[in-house]
This record gives C-alpha cells, sequence and structure tokens, in this order.
C-alpha cells in the first residue's frame, strides 16, 4: 500500500467511518494531494465507494481533507448527486473517446460550481477505447489545479502504460469475509444474514450487501439455489428458466420506480440554473445504464448460485463444511453429497457452463434464450439425485 495511505486520526466520525471503509486504504489528509488516481482491485473491493470518500475528503467543509460523511456536501457527493462530482461509466461495452471529450475535458477546464475541487470518478477505467485513454492523457498529465481525477479499475492490463504512469496507484484487495460480516451488521443486518452473505459472496462486498440488505435478494436467492434440483428434465429447466427471467424483469421495473423517485428528488435539489441541465442529462443515461445492466446483473446473479449448488456438492463430498456458501440448504446438500450421480466430472462441466454465459450476456445474446440454453444443458449434465426430486 502507499506510504501517503494514512489513516483518519480523530476520535469524530469521518466519511470513512460512515462508509464503512476503515479497512480501505485511505487518501492523504494533506494539500498537496496527486491530482490523478488509479483505484485498483477485484469487483466488490470497495474502490467506487473509497472513490467517492476520496471526493468528500477533497471537498468537505467540516473536516477538509478527511470528509465528516453527514454534511450537505458530504452526503450529495456520497450519493452522485452533487455538480461537482462527475460520474463517467460505460455505455454499452465501452467508454468512447466522445464521453471524454465532452464529459471530462471541457469541465475540467471549468471552474467548480460550488466546492472546492471537481471530481471525476471514471467507472470500470479499463473500458475506455485507447483513443478515449489517449483524449485523457494531457488532462492527466496537467491537470487544472482544481480538479481530481480519479480511475476505478478491475483489470489494469487494459489500461494504457501511458495512462497508468500518469496515476498514483491504489490497490485493493478482496474483502475478507470476517470483514465483510462485520460491515454488514454495523450496516443492520442479523448475524446469520450477515455470515451467510459473507460466505456466498466471495470477497464482493457490493453481492454481499445487496444480499444482505435486501429481503429481495434474499429471497431471489434461496429460489435460485433451489433450481438445480428442479432440472428433473429439459422441460422443467425452461420452467425455471421463465422464472429467473422473470426475476430480472421484477427487478428492473422495482428499480425504474425508485429512479422516478430520484429525479424528483434531484429537481428538489437543484432547482434552475447554471449546469443543471446537464445534471439532469447525466442522471437520466446513468438510469438508463443501471436498468441495462440490472437484468444482467440479476441473471449473472441467478448463474453464480446456481454454479454454488454445484461447487457447494463437490466441497461437501470432500468433507470441507467450512466452505460451504449454501448454509441454509445443507440437509438437501447432504443428499446430493453422497449421491452416484451426478459424479464429480458432471458437477465441475455444469459449473463450467454457468461460467460462461454471461460472457454471452455482456455480449448482448439474447438473455431469455441464453438462460433457456444453459439450464437444459444442465438438466442434461448433472440431473438431481433421485432421491432429492420432490415427492407427491
Ligand atoms: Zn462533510
Amino acid at each position: 500500500m502507499n506510504q501517503e495511505m494514512e489513516s483518519s486520526a480523530s476520535s469524530e466520525t469521518t466519511v470513512w467511518d460512515v462508509l464503512h471503509l476503515s479497512g480501505s486504504p485511505h487518501i492523504p489528509s494533506s494539500v498537496n494531494v496527486p491530482h490523478a488516481w488509479l483505484l485498483l482491485g477485484p469487483t466488490g473491493s470497495g474502490k467506487r465507494l473509497t472513490a467517492l470518500a476520496m471526493a468528500a475528503a477533497f471537498n468537505c467543509p467540516e473536516l477538509p481533507g478527511v470528509g465528516c460523511g453527514v454534511c450537505s456536501t458530504c452526503t450529495r457527493i456520497i450519493s452522485g448527486r452533487h455538480p461537482d462530482l462527475h460520474l463517467i461509466a460505460p455505455e454499452g461495452q465501452v467508454i468512447s473517446v466522445e464521453t471524454i471529450r465532452a464529459g471530462v475535458i471541457p469541465e475540467a477546464a471549468r471552474s467548480p460550481f460550488e466546492a472546492r475541487r471537481k471530481v471525476f470518478v471514471i467507472e470500470e477505467a479499463e473500458r475506455m477505447h485507447p483513443s478515449a485513454q489517449n483524449a485523457l492523457l494531457k488532462t492527466l498529465e496537467e491537470p487544472p489545479e482544481d480538479t481530481i481525477i480519479i480511475l476505478v479499475c478491475d483489470q489494469e492490463d487494459e489500461l494504457l502504460e501511458t495512462v497508468r504512469s500518469r496515476c498514483r496507484v491504489v490497490h485493493f484487495q478482496r474483502v475478507p469475509s470476517g470483514a465483510i460480516q462485520g460491515i454488514l451488521e454495523a450496516e443492520g443486518a442479523e448475524t446469520p444474514v450477515a455470515r451467510l452473505a459473507a460466505r456466498i459472496a466471495d470477497g464482493d462486498i457490493n453481492r454481499a450487501r445487496s444480499f444482505a440488505l435486501e429481503p429481495e435478494a434474499q429471497s431471489r436467492h434461496r429460489s435460485f439455489a433451489g433450481v438445480p434440483a428442479r432440472l428433473t428434465s429439459s422441460l422443467e429447466a425452461l420452467d425455471a428458466a421463465a422464472e429467473i427471467v422473470t426475476e430480472a424483469a421484477t427487478a428492473v421495473k422495482e428499480r425504474s420506480e425508485a429512479q422516478k423517485q430520484e429525479v424528483v428528488e434531484l429537481a428538489a435539489a437543484l432547482g434552475e440554473g447554471r449546469g443543471t441541465a446537464s445534471a439532469r442529462a447525466s442522471l437520466a443515461k446513468r438510469h438508463k445504464r443501471e436498468l441495462r445492466r440490472l437484468e444482467n446483473e440479476v441473471l449473472n446473479e441467478a448463474l453464480w448460485t446456481i454454479a454454488s449448488w454445484y461447487r457447494d456438492v463437490l466441497t461437501a463430498r470432500r468433507g470441507a463444511p467450512e466452505a460451504i456458501a449454501n448454509l441454509d440448504l445443507t440437509p438437501d446438500l447432504g443428499r446430493w453429497a453422497v449421491a452416484l450421480e451426478p459424479d464429480d466430472r458432471s458437477l465441475v462441466a455444469a459449473i463450467h457452463r454457468c461460467a460462461t454465459t454471461p460472457g454471452a450476456l455482456a455480449r448482448n445474446a439474447n438473455p431469455s434464450l441464453a438462460i433457456e440454453a444453459t439450464l437444459v444443458e444442465l438438466a442434461r449434465l448433472a440431473p438431481p439425485p433421485a432421491e432429492s426430486m420432490p415427492v407427491d
């Protein structure tokens, strides 16, 4: 970790506490902070939240350099609704050169609306098209005095060396399961739920959080984890596929309702005036992107959960109960573990099948067809052992 990373040494509550980031790298509180940052690490390791905490710390009038986490500036930044916070993310597969030319370069040259510094957070920076990365170089090298650029990135090898070398790099690690449990409990989750969420999340705090704090996510998880036991025939597989696709559609519909509320709140917060049109436009874009992603997220969650079931069966056969993710379904797991079929090889093939579908979805495959094909294949590869079929 970087030498300049230090803890916010204070007994007061800070933005880092509010966002439960005390285990993450912190930023220095000195005035001479670097203008270009690269936060690197696996999905769900807290990079995006840290970027927001940094933006709050740079601008908080109450605890400058640390961020109080509760003032109007901090809360608006944390929720992504501050006019001097510019969130840039891929639209579709890439961040295009146009996005950088229109959304970053001219904005960086302007003075802040109200905060001390403008902060640009470029999410999934590895998706910047090479031409977009090149377009960003000059701004990264000589950013205006009141501008901070934070690149958030999962895969650094996709970034040009010229971009990388201009940034202060901060490395993030997968969040240990015990730490995830602690964070979730601090956020109000019951201990058994937090423990289960930490186990199934595989170091991804976002996945764990959505599981622990959203009852819908828990009921989705239960229904997805029950899918392998239902795959007795192609017909059953098609039924289960239809349910999964419906779950995704329901999640999209609910999020879309929440977004309408957000638009109302933004309008109330901003009023009319300089920059409000662009804030509205960027919110609308973000919403569209969110919905497009959410469907895939739910489908991927289904595949991941189904795969975790097969993995658990393998784990149970090897007598390593501490590594089992689906703790709530252990009796059924035991039945699968002692059965001869599906054998280990079929389970591995099934896991592999689950792992290839998200790639197809990302390449814009038809979601229904992709899920149907996957489940039909799983029914062929790893039908449930006879004992676990429902008897009526
Ligand atoms: Zn503050």
